[in-house]
């Protein structure tokens, strides 16, 4: 039986960054993909944001090359009012910037790229294939070979057998080898389906209208991102797959294309529907198991994506490369026993993948509590409008840096602007706050002071009863903290 070090099954982003990471490290190393091509069977387009500089400038640096690239600097909001007019909130910008400038630290702004699945992933498996891996495509793997209960290889869907001192499963979010292996059965919910549409347009009309900018609707119907290409661009959004789910999928993105000024663009870029997407993505509050003797899970396999906006390449490339490195220390130590494996945990938990998922739990909720429900999406708009009054250029939409810390200054912001303001925030992000970083709601609320902008935006009537109810909430508040 053939016999390898590391086997992986998958040739997503994490699948090679895994063989890559694992060629690197001198290991003898095979990754399977059951498509044509890696990228085949994908269909999410790629938001890659700033991090990306700081953990894969390798990739960040070759992605201007390929032919669907989009260089992103700025995330656009479109908020949407019930009468269907689009108010604009923007992120910060940084059209000067590029990888060399970003690869050491993250500043604040966004420096990031937006690509294909057919370009993204056959470039990482090349960097695999140049380290030293071998990739077989057209094989799908069917099974794992188990061994006194440790994974000890692989069969393909034509009964061959794989031998491997350690598996790497990067099979995406319906992972058979985690099936196979006894790992899981299914998800058990916190799972989604994300339904997209794939434009063809005109690539100088979109630069001329777009430039270097993602989009994204909210609305009180729900919100829904525009990713744009070099000649295309994608609409899609996701939803918990759940009993209670009364909406079809399509029917927010149908939404979105009634509003007058999306109808505007798609004539202005000479639009032409191509295609219709559906991907299933696990997004949960924290990944349940990700290893077991002899195998480790990645990416959409572990359950990785981040629980706050559903973005999940980043993470499966971080996972990837952690198993490889896991596995290149048990190997060594001549022990892939789960007590060994567990290792893998302990790494991509003290890493900022980790940290990702540290508050998971209340980045769900604020989900649950926010765009899926219609209701509260109306407090939701009413919020953003009121920040982009009262500051325009905050950094309240800069997804530079790992979302925790990104939410945490936007809850520091939030508290700046007196969290009273809004009954959303108070209401929501508040309780948020204080789990996160109870210092900042401590300090925001020992300094919070009424701004002027307020007296800009509400009646003197209203603006006296706000202040009082201020000051009420403000001493029993500060009672508990
Ligand atoms: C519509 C949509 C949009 C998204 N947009 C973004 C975004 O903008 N930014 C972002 O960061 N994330 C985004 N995501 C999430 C992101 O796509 C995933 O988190 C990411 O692709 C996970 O990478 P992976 O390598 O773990 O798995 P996958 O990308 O699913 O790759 C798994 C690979 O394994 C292969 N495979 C599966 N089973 C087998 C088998 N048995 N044998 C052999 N090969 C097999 C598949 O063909 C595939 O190539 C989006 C997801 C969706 C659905």
């Amino acid at each position: 039986m053939e016999k390898w070090d590391v086997v992986v099954v998958g040739a997503g982003p994490g699948g090679s960054y895994a063989a890559k990471t694992a060629a690197e490290k001198g290991l003898k190393t095979v990754f399977f993909e059951r498509g044509d091509k890696p990228g085949e069977k994908n269909s999410s387009g790629a938001g890659l944001g700033t991090r990306w500089w700081r953990d894969f400038p390798e990739i960040m640096g070759k992605l201007p090359e390929l032919p669907s690239y989009r260089k992103a600097d700025m995330i656009v909001i479109k908020v949407v009012d019930e009468e269907n007019r689009v108010r604009l909130v923007h992120g910060t910008t940084g059209s000067d910037r590029d990888g060399s400038r970003w690869s050491n630290s993250l500043d604040k702004g966004m420096a990031g790229a937006a690509i294909y699945r057919l370009d993204l992933d056959p470039l990482i498996a090349d960097m695999a294939v140049q380290a030293g891996a071998e990739l077989r495509t057209s094989t799908l793997v069917s099974d794992v070979i188990m061994d006194g209960g440790i994974v000890t290889g692989v069969k393909t869907e034509k009964g061959e057998p794989i031998a491997a001192e350690v598996v790497i499963a990067a099979d995406g979010g319906m992972s058979t080898m985690a099936r196979k292996s006894g790992m899981r059965n299914r998800w058990g919910g916190g799972c989604t389906l994300v339904p997209q549409l794939d434009f063809g347009c005109d690539g100088d009309k979109l630069d001329a209208v777009v430039g270097n900018a993602e989009w994204c609707w909210f609305g009180p119907f729900n919100g829904a991102y525009q990713m744009n290409f070099a000649e295309s661009f994608h609409l899609g959004a996701g939803k918990w797959l759940r009993p209670d789910w009364d909406t079809k999928p399509t029917e927010v993105l149908e939404r979105v294309m009634e509003i007058p000024a999306f109808r505007k663009f798609c004539k202005v870029v000479d639009a032409e529907m191509r295609e219709y997407q559906a991907h299933f993505l696990p997004w949960l509050k924290k990944p349940v198991k990700t290893y077991t003797g002899g195998m480790m899970l990645v990416g959409d396999a572990g359950g990785f994506p981040c629980p706050l906006d559903g973005e999940g390449i980043w993470h499966a490339c971080m996972s990837g490369r952690i198993a490889a490195e896991t596995a290149a220390l048990a190997i060594s130590k001549g022990d892939v026993s789960e007590r060994v494996l567990a290792e893998y945990e302990r790494r991509w938990k003290a890493s900022p993948l980790g940290l990702e998922h540290r508050f998971g739990d209340e980045f769900v909720e604020l989900w649950d509590h926010s765009i899926f429900d219609p209701e509260i999406m109306k407090g939701l708009i009413q919020l953003l409008l009121e920040f982009s009054e009262i500051h325009p250029f905050s950094i309240l939409f800069d997804w530079s840096d790992d979302h925790v810390s990104c939410l945490n200054q936007h809850i520091e912001h939030m508290f700046d602007m007196v969290p009273e303001f809004s009954e959303f925030a108070s209401k929501y992000m508040s309780p948020l706050g204080n789990t996160i970083s109870p210092q900042v709601v401590r300090r925001a609320l020992l300094q919070a002071k009424p701004k002027v902008p307020l007296l800009k935006l509400l009646s003197d009537d209203m603006y006296l009863k706000v202040l009082a109810r201020l000051n009420r909430k403000l001493a029993a508040r500060l009672d508990g903290v």
